[in-house]
């Protein structure tokens, strides 16, 4: 395999940490030139003493100053801050891919000023696809960059679709895990906490994706990701709930044959398979063991007590910025949920509210996009300040 040189954008999060277990794993492979965090700066300091990039990017000054102190005098990490300091290590020279591991929008202009410089991308951070899908693409193809998918459901469709040919695709069955509370009944969703929905049953993840899994929008984000990705009408996309996390994803072509790829859950088969593309690597991870998956069970999606993943359809086939709208509103639910402001099932309320009260517009350009997306914003928070109130007076 030809050696890679990779820059790692969220190197801090649960995604960042399991690219640094997979390229340590392959030195050989692997050379870590790049990184950028937010603000967990006693992590980001021992990946600089473990991995020696050129640069590294964090949010803010305040936290660039504390980290040189850290680092003391004679390291050779050159440091950078906030957006401009994002893209630069994004567009590192040296680099030949970047994976894109920021949570939520912030993992927007480095993604796409990294495939504007002629990177391959490794992409976790699907909201870039929510938010901008068309012209990603049209710069992925204009750049004839690879844009290869970490999240794993979109690792294992890329890896069934190569059994046929794309004009053959009958359907994309996304699996989902269905969250922590796939049997709770809907009146008991108003009493669950932030704790509770952080607690995935199969997957460690970051606090945003986890929240958005047990919602299932981690689902309606991952059907715009995947009508965009692979260039598939939205109503050949279903989903279905697979509580096993086993079956990753499938493929029905015309013939009626379905391809799945299944394996452990594990982040870092995905990640490997795309750091690595189009070889493989002998990860050394346990293997699936047929024996042990006798109970492996499908059932439709109950969007009555999960509308996200509904409301993130109609946002798609809507099109234009409302995916944008979907994603902002969204992040600012999930957020007022976390501080303990929004009850659970309030997050899609607010997300169906703010898209209710924006008007259409096309998704033009980044400017735009990014102009929605701080409309949107203020919207939703004003959506929540709202509910909120209505809620004191209600108590
Ligand atoms: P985490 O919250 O664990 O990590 C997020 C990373 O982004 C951290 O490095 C964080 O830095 C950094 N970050 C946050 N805000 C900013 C900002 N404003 N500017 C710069 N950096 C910032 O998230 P995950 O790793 O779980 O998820 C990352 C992405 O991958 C998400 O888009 C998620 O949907 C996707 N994904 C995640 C999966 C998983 O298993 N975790 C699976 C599939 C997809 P710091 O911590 O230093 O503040």
């Amino acid at each position: 395999m030809k050696h890679k040189k990779v820059v790692i954008l969220g190197s801090t999060g649960s995604i960042g940490r399991n690219v640094l277990k997979v390229a340590a794993g392959f030195p050989e492979h692997f050379t870590v030139v790049g990184m950028t965090a937010g603000r967990n700066i006693d992590l980001l300091r021992q990946q600089i003493e473990t991995f020696s990039p050129r640069v590294v990017s964090v949010a803010e000054e305040d936290a660039a100053l504390k980290l040189k102190t850290l680092l003391g005098p004679g390291r050779q990490t050159e440091i950078v801050w906030g957006q401009k300091g994002n893209e630069q290590v994004a567009c590192l020279t040296e680099a030949d891919m970047v994976v894109s591991a920021i949570v939520g929008a912030a993992g927007l202009l480095p993604t796409f000023a990294a495939i504007r410089s002629g990177k391959d991308i490794a992409l976790a951070n699907k909201e870039t696809l929510v938010m901008a899908g068309r012209l990603i693409m049209d710069e992925v193809k204009k750049k004839q960059v690879r844009l290869l998918p970490i999240d794993s459901e979109h690792s294992a469709i890329a890896q069934a679709l190569e059994a046929g040919r794309k004009e053959d695709v009958a359907r994309i069955i996304l699996t989902a895990s269905g969250g922590p509370f796939l049997h709770l009944a809907e009146e008991n969703l108003w009493q669950v906490t932030p704790e509770k929905a952080l607690d995935h049953p199969n997957w460690d993840m970051g606090r945003k994706i986890s929240v958005d899994s047990a919602t299932l929008m981690n689902k309606g984000l991952e059907v715009i990701e995947a009508h965009w990705l692979f260039d598939i009408a939205l109503e050949k996309i279903e989903v279905l709930v697979h509580p096993q996390s086993i079956v990753h994803s499938l493929v029905e072509f015309i013939d009626g044959s379905v391809v799945a790829q299944l394996g452990i859950p594990d982040m870092r088969v995905p990640i490997s398979y795309a750091l690595s593309y189009p070889e493989r690597l002998d990860t050394g991870l346990s293997r699936l063991n047929l024996t042990e998956c006798s109970n492996l069970s499908f059932l439709k999606p109950d969007t009555n007590r999960f509308p996200a993943l509904q409301i993130a359809y109609e946002a798609c086939k809507t099109g234009g910025c409302m995916p944008t709208v979907l994603n902002a509103a969204n992040e600012i639910a999930v957020a007022a949920f976390l501080e303990g402001k929004l009850k659970f099932p309030e997050i899609s309320k607010v997300v169906r509210e703010t898209l209710a009260h924006t008007k259409y517009m096309d998704d033009t350009d980044i400017e735009t996009i990014l102009d929605v997306d701080r409309l949107a914003r203020i919207e939703s928070a004003e959506v929540v300040r709202l509910m909120t109130k209505h809620a004191v007076r209600a108590d």
